[in-house]
C-alpha cells in the first residue's frame, strides 16, 4: 500500500508528544503550531528557447521570536508549500537547540533545476529573489542554500537584493562563496557537523570514529562532505548513493577518488566502476549492514516498509525529516539509537550564524577558529540534549524538541501578546 507521508503532520505530531513528555505549558504552544507567513510566489522566466515558463515560489515565515527568521532555498520537482512549512517549523527547532538567535523559515521553488541551463537557473533565482526582496533582508530574514542550491545561487540572491537597494547587502544571505562574503567552513559546516553529532554519539558510549563504518544515503552537499570528513577521520564509509544508485565495499569506499569522480559536471555514481565495489539499490544503502546510518537525502525515506530491515546501531539525521513518525516508534523498539535531524545537521546554520556575525562586523575569521566554535556549540548543544535525556528517560529526539519547546514557549510568555 503506498502511503503519502506529510511532513508537516509529522513535525506538528512530534512538538505535541514533546510538549507532553517535557511538562511544558501549552498555553503558547498554538502559536507555534502556525507558521507567522505563507508566501507563495509565481516567476515567469524566458527559456532559451524563447517560450515562457511560470514557476511556483514560496517562503514560509515560521517563528521570529528568538530572532530573524532564517533558512534555507531548495530547488525540487516535488516541492510544495506543506514541505516548505514544516521545514521552517524545523528551522525554528533547530537555531533554538543550537542556542543561537535566529528564529526558523524556509523557502522553495517547484523546479528540477537539472533541467534548466545555467542562464535560466539565474534568472529564476533573481526573479525569485525579487519577489521576496519586501520580506528579506539581514534583520529580518536570511536565506541560504538547501536541496540543489549551492553558493553560485546565494551570489545571484546577494547580487539580485544589493542592486534593488543600490548597495551591497552582504548579510541579506549565508552561504556565499567566501569571495563575496561568505564565511570559510560554510560550505562543508553541515557535513562537519553530521560528523561532530556521531563523534559525541559514540563517546557517550565509549566508543571512537575510527574504524567505525558508516553508510550514507545521498551525495549532496551534506552528505558529500560529511562521507569526506567521515574518510578523513578513519570511518570506512561502506556504502553511499545517490539519485543513479548506490556503491558498496566491505572494506572501505576511496571517498576522495570518488568525490574527484562526482566533482565532473553530470556525474552520477551509476558510472563510477573500481576493483571491489558493488553496485546497490539506493533503498539497499539504507539496509546495509553498519554502524552508523546517515540519511542524507530527502524526507521520508526511512519508513515503517523498511525501518525493520535496517541493520544499523545508530542513525545520524542529516537531511530534514528523513524518518517518519511511524519509523521512529519501530526504531525506538529495536533499541536503534537515531540523533535527530534538528541538532544533527544543526552545522550548517550555525556556521550561517558564523557567516552573518563576520558580516555584521565587516571581519573575516580563518577556518580553523569557525570549525573549534562550531564543534563548542554543538557540544553544549548536545549535553543540553543529554541533560533531557534523563530527565526524562526519553529518545534524543523528544530531548531534542523538548530543550527548543522550551526555550521558544519561554520566550513567548516573557513577550506576551501583541498588542
Ligand atoms: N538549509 C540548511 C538547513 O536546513 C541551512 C540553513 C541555514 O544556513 O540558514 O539547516
Amino acid at each position: 500500500m503506498s502511503h503519502t507521508y506529510d511532513p508537516y503532520t509529522n513535525v506538528i505530531d512530534t512538538m505535541t508528544k514533546a510538549m507532553e513528555i517535557g511538562h511544558i505549558d501549552q498555553s503558547m504552544f498554538e502559536i507555534l503550531k502556525n507558521p507567522q507567513r505563507e508566501t507563495k510566489v509565481y516567476l515567469p522566466v524566458e527559456m532559451d528557447d524563447g517560450s515562457v515558463k511560470v514557476f511556483e515560489g514560496y517562503r514560509v515565515q515560521h517563528s521570529n521570536i528568538r530572532g530573524p527568521f532564517k533558512g534555507g532555498i531548495r530547488y525540487h520537482q516535488d516541492c510544495n508549500l506543506n514541505e516548505v512549512k514544516a521545514l521552517a517549523t524545523w528551522m525554528t527547532l533547530k537555531c533554538a537547540v543550537a542556542d543561537i538567535p535566529y528564529g526558523g523559515a524556509k523557502g522553495g521553488i517547484k523546479v528540477d533545476p537539472h533541467t534548466l541551463s545555467k542562464r535560466e537557473l539565474r534568472s529564476l533565482t533573481r526573479r525569485y529573489t525579487f519577489a521576496i526582496a519586501p520580506i528579506i533582508g539581514s534583520d529580518t530574514d536570511i536565506p541560504s542554500p538547501d536541496v540543489n542550491t549551492n553558493p553560485q545561487t546565494m551570489a545571484w540572491v546577494l547580487d539580485t537584493y544589493s542592486q534593488l537597494k543600490g548597495h551591497p547587502c552582504p548579510g541579506v544571505v549565508t552561504g556565499k562563496p567566501v569571495e563575496l562574503a561568505g564565511s570559510r567552513g560554510r560550505n562543508f559546516a553541515t557535513g562537519r557537523g553530521v560528523v561532530i553529532s556521531t563523534k559525541l554519539l559514540l563517546a557517550r558510549e565509549g566508543k571512537q570514529l575510527a574504524g567505525t563504518t558508516a553508510a550514507i544515503q545521498g551525495m549532496g552537499n551534506v552528505g558529500a562532505n560529511a562521507a569526506r570528513v567521515f574518510y578523513h577521520r578513519g570511518v570506512k564509509v561502506v556504502a553511499i548513493s545517490d539519485i543513479s544508485g548506490g556503491l558498496f565495499c566491505e572494506d572501505g569506499l576511496d571517498i576522495d577518488t570518488i568525490s574527484v569522480f562526482l566533482e565532473k559536471e553530470n556525474a552520477l555514481l551509476k558510472d563510477y566502476d573500481a576493483p571491489g565495489i558493488r553496485h546497490i539499490s539506493n533503498e539497499e544503502v539504507l539496509t546495509c549492514p553498519c554502524d552508523v546510518l546517515v540519511p542524507a537525502a530527502m524526507e521520508n525515506q526511512i519508513t515503517e516498509q523498511n525501518a525493520d530491515q535496517l541493520r544499523c546501531s545508530y542513525i545520524v539525521e542529516a537531511a530534514n525529516g528523513p524518518t517518519t513518525e511511524e519509523a521512529d516508534a519501530i526504531l525506538e523498539k529495536r533499541g536503534i539509537t537515531l540523533i535527530p535531524d534538528i541538532f544533527a545537521n544543526s552545522g550548517g546554520v550555525i556556521v550561517s550564524y558564523f557567516e552573518w556575525v563576520q558580516n555584521i562586523q565587516e571581519l573575516t575569521w580563518d577556518r580553523d577558529q569557525v570549525n573549534k566554535m562550531l564543534e563548542k556549540l554543538m557540544s553544549r548543544s548536545f549535553q543540553s540534549i543529554l541533560d533531557v535525556t534523563e530527565e526524562c528517560h526519553c529518545s534524543f529526539r523528544m530531548a531534542a524538541y523538548i530543550v527548543a519547546l522550551r526555550k521558544l514557549v519561554y520566550t513567548e510568555q516573557i513577550k506576551g501578546i501583541f498588542p
